[in-house]
């Protein structure tokens, strides 16, 4: 179910390409679980709910999405793994849900180029799902996405291999939609990139600012709201685990002294917060919040 709310006089939408069950050490890397399963019970797999949100912004500058979740192009025992099997065009249903077709989409900023991020970015061209050529899911978008994220993306290591598909941004390449870019970008006067390093050394998250009121979509800086009360929780996906904490931190004091509204893209159960004094520091009060496990209907 689509959220929408205004930032200033900015009308946003809070997406979801659904969610999929996770690994709960890996949200949590090194925290025993017997502290992480207070926060979220895992299942007898050890899998946790993670949702994957995007968020859809109507901008001076046309519409900008934000990530594009993971799409339709897995594999069926993907699908069948992740609890998509059946279900297709989740997105671009939350797209119409609030009034939009794909085509209306003027920009997509890629946080970065994981699978669950960026898997929607392409799809495709077949009338049933089924493999075929690969096109553009918003075809007269510009798509951004940093540099050094290509890079990583392009040349993967053992540990990045499984979570890269040169499908995913190849097409976007080809036919001239991809804009690669170095460092923050602004898109238009209200809305802007910000460089967030840790979960991988590009990570673009995206501000959007209008009237005095600010909004963070954190993207994988920090996945779920625990993270930011506690700036050690840092998920075993990061790259660079002590980086992320610096990310963390920087962002916290920012977000604090400006009274910002938080997006958590994964977080099952706190999807937008803000954050208030606690005993160890700034702490995330919680304002949309959603059950762990359901799905809301997508
Ligand atoms: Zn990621």
């Amino acid at each position: 179910m689509p959220y929408s709310l205004k930032v200033g006089a900015i009308q946003c939408h809070i997406l979801n390409d659904g969610l999929h069950p996770a690994d709960g050490g890996g949200f949590f890397g090194v925290v025993p679980r017997l502290l992480w399963s207070r926060v979220i019970q895992p299942n007898a797999d050890n899998m946790i709910p993670s949702d994957t949100r995007s968020l859809l912004i109507e901008s001076d500058a046309g519409l900008i999405l934000v990530d594009t979740g993971n799409g339709d192009k897995l594999r069926a025992k993907d699908r069948q793994r992740l609890g998509f099997a059946g279900r297709t065009d989740r997105l671009v249903g939350e797209l119409r849900r609030v009034g939009y077709q794909p085509s209306d989409v003027d920009v997509v900023i890629l946080t970065h180029l994981h699978g669950d991020h960026a898997g929607g970015a392409t799809r495709w061209d077949t009338p049933d799902h089924t493999p075929g050529p690969v096109v553009a899911t918003f075809p007269n978008a510009r798509y951004l996405c940093q540099r050094l994220d290509l890079a990583e993306a392009s040349f993967p290591n053992e540990r990045t291999l499984a979570t890269y598909h040169r499908e995913n941004w190849q097409p976007l390449i080809e036919n001239g939609q991809l804009q690669v870019v170095d460092g923050p970008q602004r898109i238009d006067v209200n809305v802007r990139t910000d460089i967030a390093p840790g979960h991988t050394a590009a990570l673009q998250m995206v501000w959007v600012e209008h009237g005095g009121e600010s909004l963070l979509f954190l993207g994988d800086a920090c996945n779920w709201a625990v993270q930011l009360n506690r700036l050690a929780w840092v998920p075993a996906f990061d790259l660079f685990p002590m980086t992320s904490i610096e990310t963390k931190r920087r962002i916290r004091q920012e977000a604090y002294e400006r009274n910002t509204l938080l997006v958590f893209q994964h977080d099952a159960q706190v999807v937008t917060g803000r954050l208030v004094a606690g005993d160890r520091g700034p702490e995330v009060k919680p304002e949309i919040t959603e059950e762990a496990w359901t799905d809301m209907g997508l």
